[in-house]
Parts: structure tokens; sequence; C-alpha cells
């Protein structure tokens, strides 16, 4: 039977809703565990989940996103439905707050529970229903692992009082480490006699092996589609909205089941491998030993703090080595928990100096009509387009799969537009670095990550791209750009090899451009960069090449960054 069909045949009586407790669950925290859900008997509890067609028209989201995310919000209905909660399940063209408001009134509900929604965007559509008259109960989100008290111990109060564009938070810095720091004193987690584990906080530095197959790349399992998958399948090959990339080959955990078999095998089989390769990228092996989880722990299906426990009882009967453990600790409470403060604090990238000087020359308000494909109330507000680099060429068609022959760039984008998700060097050190170097919009990049990757969300894409990726935000979140030349990706990867460019090679046709868009990026941003520490032995370097070296190096950049843009081979 139809999905819909079956959920209206499962609809609660009005005695029955009036005798439970509603709780709104959205499509971000999919599970019983966390949240006011949490705190209820299921025969007392009531869920409702929503699929608004209007957050689908915002932006043309990967396919294997959209079916990941709807398929496991109707397996939840389903699995919340046997375990005895009422639901209350709906699918309409309004945003989430229009549709909530219509079923308040409806079954005359009293104020809806839920935790304070993870994404921005929700917050933002939840508030202007509220204005409408929507009445709704917060709590605070207990699906993460640490809480606004927690920043502002670690950093203080943050000034997010300034309007649009004054640029309060601009100038001030936080380090990861620092709040990592806090973390691993705060949960314990690796911790021996209030002392850290090994004797340090981080063994990053034992973390940059280059993968040459000496250890095998376990086969990961594979969940296809069943039926409730099928018919979304089927749904959003018809429905009108425009997505992108592909359903073939959809083999994600969509039931609570298989997302905790997923991990338990990640767990066992990826983990102990996680830390000494985590750098590395690999055409042959394009996972690695990542755990490629940030989809699921993103809807809620995996929890941060469940996860984490799991690593460090793993540590602990010695199936994973300190290294791995703590490499991949770190990332969840250290890197995700830093990032999505990041978004709150600058009430996302807005209280941060904005780009007057959007992509391809459009007004900043023609930009955001671009972005959000059908201007709606539930996205009323501009993007956060803050560039201290000021950056602004337009995303070149090799983002879309338009062969730049780059092996890296092409690699990258092809896995992305097929899978919807790449490891985080590939994003970091190709994508992103890339983009960087040549100057393009560090917004449409943001978007770009968005609407390819499976596990884009605002308070996380935001961030790492605004803010980790390309320095827009002037150095908040990174000491220093994360840019290279070709050095670094032929030590990390196998790409080079395969590739008709020269790594070695940095000046004239046939050479690699990166190493050239290096020099040439250092040189143009100087005024920003020239002063700081961490960039002290590059600019030494720079200053000792002649002017000859220095035209030579800077006429292989713009013939490079022209050709992107044009769309053509870069040779
Ligand atoms: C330009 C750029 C864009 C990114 N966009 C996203 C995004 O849209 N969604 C997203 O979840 N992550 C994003 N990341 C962070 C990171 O790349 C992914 O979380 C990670 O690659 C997901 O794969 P994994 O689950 O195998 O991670 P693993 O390498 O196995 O790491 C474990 C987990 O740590 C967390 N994590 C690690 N690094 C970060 C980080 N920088 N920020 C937040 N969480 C982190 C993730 O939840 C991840 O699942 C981005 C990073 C960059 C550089
Ligand atoms: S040679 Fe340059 S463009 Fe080619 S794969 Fe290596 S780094 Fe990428």
């Amino acid at each position: 039977m139809a999905f819909l069909q079956r959920m209206q045949e499962a609809l609660p009586s009005r005695h029955e809703v009036k005798r439970r407790r509603w709780v709104f669950v959205p499509y971000d925290r999919l599970n019983d565990r966390t949240g006011p859900l949490a705190r209820l008997k299921a025969d007392e509890a009531g869920i409702i989940l929503l699929e608004s067609e209007r957050k689908g028209r915002n932006r043309p989201y990967h396919k294997k996103k959209v079916v990941v995310v709807l398929s496991n919000l109707r397996h939840f209905a389903l699995e919340q439905l046997a375990r005895g909660v009422a639901v209350l399940y709906r699918h309409g063209p309004e945003s989430y707050g229009e549709q909530l408001l219509r079923l308040q009134r409806e079954y005359a509900l009293p104020p809806i529970q839920l935790a304070l929604p993870a994404e921005r965007e929700l917050r933002e559509d939840l508030s202007l229903a509220q204005k409408d008259g929507l009445r709704l109960d917060y709590v605070e989100d207990d699906a993460w692992v640490s809480t606004r008290e927690d920043w502002v111990r670690v950093f203080g109060e943050p000034q997010r009082e300034t309007p649009r564009g004054g640029g309060r938070e601009s100038g001030r810095q936080y380090l990861m480490e620092r709040f990592y720091r806090y973390m691993r004193k705060k949960t314990g987690l690796l911790m021996k006699n209030g002392k850290f584990a090994g004797g340090k906080l981080s063994f990053d530095e034992q973390n940059r092996r280059r993968y040459k197959g000496e250890v095998r790349v376990p086969r990961r399992p594979s969940f296809p589609p069943d039926d409730i998958t099928r018919e979304v399948i089927d749904m959003l090959s018809h429905n009108g909205i425009e997505t992108i990339g592909t359903f073939e080959g959809f083999d994600l955990p969509v039931t609570a089941k298989d997302c905790a078999a997923y991990w338990r095998f990640a767990l066992e089989q990826l983990l102990p491998f996680f830390g000494p390769y985590e750098d590395a990228m690999s055409a042959e092996e394009p996972m690695l030993f990542h755990s490629a989880i940030s989809a699921l722990m993103n809807i809620g299906r995996l929890l941060p703090g469940e996860v984490v426990a799991d690593v460090q009882a793993a540590y602990e009967d010695k199936r994973v080595p300190l290294a791995s453990a703590e490499g991949f600790i770190r990332q969840i409470i250290g890197w995700r928990e830093f990032m999505r403060h990041i978004h709150d604090v600058t009430d996302g990238f807005r209280t941060l100096t904005q780009n007057p000087d959007p992509p391809g020359n459009l007004t900043a308000n023609e930009y955001s009509h671009l972005l959000v494909k059908e201007r709606n109330r539930a996205a009323p507000d501009l993007p956060a387009m803050p560039s201290a680099l000021n950056a602004h060429l337009p995303l070149p068609p090799a983002y879309w799969g338009v062969r730049s022959g780059m092996f890296c760039l092409d690699t990258a984008v092809g896995q992305v537009l097929e899978q919807g998700w790449t490891h985080h060097i590939l994003r970091l050190m190709v994508l992103s670095n890339l983009a960087t170097l040549c100057g393009f919009s560090p917004r449409e990049l943001t978007d770009w990550f968005w609407v390819t990757y499976v596990d884009a969300y605002d308070w996380v894409v935001e961030s790492n791209v605004l803010g980790m990726a390309t320095f827009s935000d002037g150095g908040l979140t990174a000491t220093k750009p994360y840019v290279s030349g070709a050095a670094y990706i032929h030590r990390m990867s196998d790409y080079c090899g395969r590739c008709a460019l020269n790594p070695k090679q940095a000046t004239g046709p046939g050479s690699c451009p990166f190493t050239a868009l290096y020099w040439r990026f250092l040189e143009r941003h100087e005024k920003v960069l020239g002063g700081n520490q961490r960039m002290l032995m590059p600019y030494t370097t720079l200053h000792r090449k002649t002017d000859q070296e220095r035209a030579a190096l800077r006429e292989r950049a713009e013939r490079a960054v022209e050709q992107l843009q044009r769309g053509e081979v870069v040779d």
C-alpha cells in the first residue's frame, strides 16, 4: 500500500489526539533518544512528521540526499507507530511552519513541543509561522554533545546583536583546539587520571600517511532500495521539483536497524585504520577508511554522543588504536560541535562584514533570487556573503561535470555528482583549495556544496565552506587559509600519476596549475595575509623569487583560470 495512504489509515482518533502530548520531530532529528520525544512514554506521545515541497524547491538538492532524508523520515514514522507512538504525517506544498500551523488549528493542539532546530533555515521558517499564530514550546536540543554554555565558557559571549553587514564578529578568532581541549575534559573521553590518554591532546601528526594499498579497504554493506525508498524515488521522479545527480546506485541505510548496522561495520572494520590514512586520497579507493556516517548523523539516525562512546569502548578493548580513536573523536566532539557553534554565534555568518560584490556582477538581491529557486516566505533573507579575500568569480563549469583535464578535480566532481559525497580532504584540499586559489565566489561554492552533498545542512556546510575552507570569514574559524600547491596533492594521492599535467612543473604548457595559482594567490593577498605569522615561510619563499619567475607563475595561473572559466581543458 502507498505510504501516505498507510499514514492516513493510521491517523489517531480525535480522542487520541487530545489525550497525547504532541512533539514536532523535524527531518534531521529522527530518533526517540533525544528531544521531547525521549521524555514521553510511547503511549502518551504523538509526533508530527512533515514533508515540505517548499523546502525541496529552495535548492536543486542531490537526488540521493532527498531520498535518504525522506525514506528515513517515512521509516521513522513506521518505527514509531510500531512502538505505540501516534503519528500525524503530512506531505504538502507549504513550508514546515505553515503545515504545523494548519495542523495545530485543525486538531486544536496546545503548544507543540520541539527541540531547538539545528538549521537556521528551519528556525526562520518556524518563527515566521509563529508570527501568524503557531504556538511552539522549545526545549534545548540534547542531540549535540556540547551546549551554548560550553562555548561561552571557552570563548566568552558572542557579539551577535549587530545588524546585518555590521561586521561585529569580524576580526575575532575562535580556535578549534581550545574548544576540543575543553570538550575532552568535559566528556572524559580518552582521559586517564585527568590527563589526555597517550600524554597529548592530538595525534594528528601520525595521521598523514599516503595510501599504497598496504591494507585492504573492506567492502561496505549495501542497502538496496526497499518498497518505501522506491516509492520516494518514484515520487521525486514525477513531482516536477528540480534535483541534481542520480538515483542510480542508491544504497544508503534508511531504517534505524540498518543505520545501526552500518555504524557497527564502520566501527569494527574501518575505524582501526581511519587515523593513518585520514588525509590520503586514492583513485582506486575513493572512500578509504572514512566512516561516511555524516549523512546519517546529520539526520539524527546516529547520535554523536553514542558514536564517540562506542569509539571509546573500542579503544579500551584495544580494537581501535589510540591515534585512530583520537582522530575520529576530535572530528566529532571537536570539529563538528565547533562548527555548529560558529554558525550559531555568527547568526549563520551574517554578523561578519559582507561582500558587496556577488559573483557574475549580479546585485546581492538578484543573486539571492538565483540561489533560492522560488522566492518564498521560508527563506526570506539574503544569504550570508562574507568574503575577506573579495573573491567573486563565478564557479566554472568543471564543478558541474565539464571535463577540466585536472585529474584531481574531475575525480572529485565525478564522485560527488554520482554519490553526493567525497571525503574531507577532497572537499578541502582539492575542491575548495582550487576555488580559493582561483578566487571563485565562496558563496557560490557554498551553495554548490549545499546542493551536491548528501550531508549538507546550513549549520555545517556554511561553516565549513565560508569558515574553514575559503577564509571568507577572515580568520574567525581557521588561523590561515587552507591552500597549497601541487606538492600536497601529489604527496597525499595517487592522482598526479594519472593526470596529463605535471605536478613537478610550475610554469609553461602542461604544468600543474595548482603551484602557479598558489604563488599568485599569495601575491594577490599579501595585504591581508602578509602579516600572518603562520604564512611567514611561504612569503619568505615568494620574496626570493625573481620578477621573471613571478611573471611566469602569474601568466600560468591566469591562463588556467581563464580556461576553467571558459569550460575548456586546462593544458
Ligand atoms: C568544504 C567542506 C565542506 C563540508 N561540508 C560538510 C557538510 O555539508 N556536512 C558535513 O557533515 N560535513 C561537511 N564537511 C566536514 C567533513 O568533510 C565531513 O563531515 C566528512 O567528510 C564526512 O565524511 P565521514 O562521515 O566519512 O567523516 P569521517 O572522516 O569519518 O569523520 C567522522 C565525522 O566527524 C564529523 N566531522 C569531521 N570533520 C568535520 C567538520 N569539519 N565539520 C563538521 N563535522 C565534521 C562528521 O560528522 C563526520 O561524519 C565539510 C568539509 C569541508 C572542508
Ligand atoms: S597534476 Fe595537478 S591537476 Fe593533476 S592531479 Fe596532480 S594536482 Fe591535480
